[in-house]
């Protein structure tokens, strides 16, 4: 087992220039996977206990967003880590094409509205960063536009944390031969090849575009405030209990508590 907890090993110093060609996607820090059942099981029982006394206490808002490229695992992170969560506080939203609706809008427009509010863990699977990272890619906006974001982001970001929200973001690392097998698989299975599409290929082919995108959006909005953590996801167990366990961390350091008992409410009362 490593010493260091996974929150100093993973996250990206603020101001660093992440290379993720140097990052092994099948590092697991010391984690076993013959531990990895239970480590995740015991991470789980944590977070359901952080959550339930985060939601009572309604406080402080809690901010995930999940990014990483196709088959990255992260519709398994949130099938795998948040199911510890009561779904009540813990809203999930998927960031699909902007609708003719939304891209009316200013990018952040759609993403405002999904904020979490006080108590909730709210999940962003994907999230306002692929508006530097598809749009970048795909030439959506041009590059005036886009280049500026990355300032506009980190900028809106801190609001949302000066205003009481804490934010954990995840990027979700695997490398180009686990993308490949992924896909093969998720062809060859009858239960996930509704998942598979042709766009997807058409996307791999531009794995060096991404992986540029990807490197300036960790470098550049990565801050004290909103860091982020770069998960090697080639391997789901270790994905999933460094998840599990960052989120544990960032949860704990809220202090979330039960609030105090009405004083209306009288000692040893028995309900007749
Ligand atoms: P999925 O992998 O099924 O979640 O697909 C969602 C798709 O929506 C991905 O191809 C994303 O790149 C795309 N998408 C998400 N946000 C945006 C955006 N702001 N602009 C363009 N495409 C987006
Ligand atoms: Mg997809």
């Amino acid at each position: 087992m490593s010493e260091r907890r996974l929150c100093d090993l993973l996250r990206v110093e603020p101001g660093t220039k992440v290379r993720l060609d140097r990052i092994d996607a099948s590092e697991t820090h010391g984690h076993a996977k013959s531990d990895s059942e239970k480590e995740l099981a015991d991470g789980l029982v944590r977070l359901a206990g952080l959550q339930d006394r985060l939601w009572a206490e309604a406080k402080h808002p809690v901010l995930v967003v999940l990014q990483g490229i196709d088959a990255a695992g992260k519709d398994g992170t949130v099938h795998h880590v948040m199911s510890a969560f009561s779904p009540q506080g813990c809203p999930v939203t998927d960031f699909k094409e902007p609708s003719p609706l939304e891209i009316s809008h200013d990018y952040l427009w759609r993403v405002h509205q999904h904020v979490p509010a006080k108590g909730e863990i709210g999940i962003f699977n994907r999230s306002h960063y692929e508006d530097v990272l598809v749009v970048r890619v795909h030439d959506l906006v041009p590059k005036m536009v886009w280049k500026k974001r990355y300032d506009q982001i980190n900028d809106w970001e801190r609001m949302l944390v000066d205003e009481g929200t804490t934010i954990v973001k995840f990027f979700l690392l695997i490398d180009r031969d686990e993308q490949k097998r992924r896909f093969q698989e998720r062809y060859d299975d009858p239960t996930k090849r509704w998942k598979f599409k042709m766009s997807d290929l058409a996307e791999r082919a531009l794995w060096e575009d991404y992986a540029a995108a990807f490197e300036d959006a960790l470098s550049r909005c990565s801050s004290a405030a909103a860091p982020w953590y770069v998960i090697p996801a080639n391997r789901n167990w270790f994905r999933n209990l460094a998840v599990a366990e960052i989120l544990g961390d960032v949860l704990d350091e809220l202090k979330p508590a039960y609030p105090p008992i009405d004083p209306k409410v009288p000692a040893n009362l028995v309900i007749e």
